[in-house]
């Protein structure tokens, strides 16, 4: 729980502050966008000046989540917007723990002089660059974390009828993105958070409806092949698909196009972790995503072998081609490869 001193102090930093600017993290997932759109909602309600500051585009299917009243709040990175965080005096970084998730934002926001906050759910902070951190990750999502953050604000007290309904629907969509429509890290605040936001009216059935019933064709016929053809399952029970890029040039997959394939072998009885490989269009990059029942740690293997982190069964990294591998054909071998030393290692 956010100490009411802590929060306090969080709420007279926003009110000294002339400009502020929220910060989330690459590849903006739900989470990223509901926690970042929530708090901005909130300032906007305060009259604040504030900037959003987006690292990568945000995929298709979540462009519902931008609300109409914050989109000219927004910034996405280009060299000539690099200058704008220093209109900022306050900084607010929310979902992630370390500052190169941030991508190109990372440098404007070591070099900036103003006053730093993190809100985080992720294990391990980089608090050495932050003048004020609240990390929980006893908690579903940033956008639960946010949630807790904004009932004790001034002028909302615990009346969650008072935040707007940007504010609402942002952090219901990020919680319920985050805990995979409530299937993971659940806690009983998660669900008190989310009966104080069904009871203050907040359309969960839109939400529901623009996340997991609005997918375009080319997603499920992707996903039928995916699974017909490209999942492996090593026997040491773990399922990997690695998504080449002549795949996703033959579905005309976009960003966010497979998130979420990464959970779809879990379901198997023997499969005590999922990895989801897939390359980064134009870049020799491979972005990837563990799952993992409890009982085997999706986020060691990450920082082991796959340069990453995040949560204890749901973790993410990134392999470089010419580095970790040395071309896509390699990629299943490596997850095999080091996913069995993992398990060796292990026992
Ligand atoms: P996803 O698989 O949904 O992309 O990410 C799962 C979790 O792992 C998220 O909480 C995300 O923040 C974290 N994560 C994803 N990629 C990386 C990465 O490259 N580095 C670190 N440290 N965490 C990551
Ligand atoms: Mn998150």
């Amino acid at each position: 729980m956010i100490e009411r001193e802590r929060a306090s102090f969080i709420f007279d930093k926003i009110q000294e502050s002339r400009h502020i600017g929220i910060f989330t993290h690459i590849s903006p997932d739900g989470d990223a966008l509901g926690s970042s759109f929530g708090l901005a909602g909130y300032l906007k309600e305060c009259g604040k000046d504030f900037t959003i500051f987006i690292p990568s585009e945000i995929p298709d299917s979540l462009k519902f989540t931008v609300p109409a009243t914050l989109k000219k709040n927004i910034v996405f990175y280009c060299v000539s917007n690099r200058g704008k965080v220093k209109d900022c005096d306050l900084l607010i970084g929310i979902d992630f723990n370390c500052l190169h998730r941030t991508g190109d934002w990372e440098v404007p926001f070591r070099e900036s002089k103003a006053y730093k906050i993190l809100i985080d759910h992720h294990q391990n902070p980089e608090t050495e660059s932050f003048d004020t951190i609240e990390s929980e990750t006893e908690i579903s999502s940033a956008s639960e974390l946010a949630y807790n953050l904004l009932k004790m604000a001034p002028g909302i007290d615990g009346d969650v009828t008072r935040l707007s309904v940007t504010t609402r629907e942002a952090l219901l969509t990020g919680m319920t993105t985050d805990t995979n429509n409530f299937a993971n890290s659940v806690y009983p605040s998660t669900l008190q958070m989310a009966s104080e936001l069904l009871a203050a009216g907040t359309d969960r059935d839109k939400i529901i409806r623009e996340l997991y019933f609005s997918y375009p064709v080319r997603r499920i016929k992707a996903q039928g092949y995916i699974l017909d053809k490209l999942l492996r399952i090593t026997d040491f029970g773990v399922a990997y698909i690695f998504l080449d890029s002549r795949t996703q040039t033959r579905f005309g997959l976009k960003e966010g196009d497979t998130e979420g394939f990464v959970n779809i072998p879990l379901s198997l009885e023997n499969v005590k972790m999922s990895i989801f490989a897939k390359r980064e269009r134009g870049r020799r990059k491979i972005r990837i995503s563990i799952r993992s029942k409890k009982g085997t740690s999706a986020l060691e293997c990450a920082g082991r072998y796959f340069h990453g982190g995040g949560h204890e069964l749901a973790s993410g990294g990134k392999l470089m081609i010419g580095e970790d591998v040395a071309s896509e054909k390699e990629v299943g071998a490596y997850i095999e490869k080091y996913s069995r030393k993992f398990f060796m290692e292990k026992k």
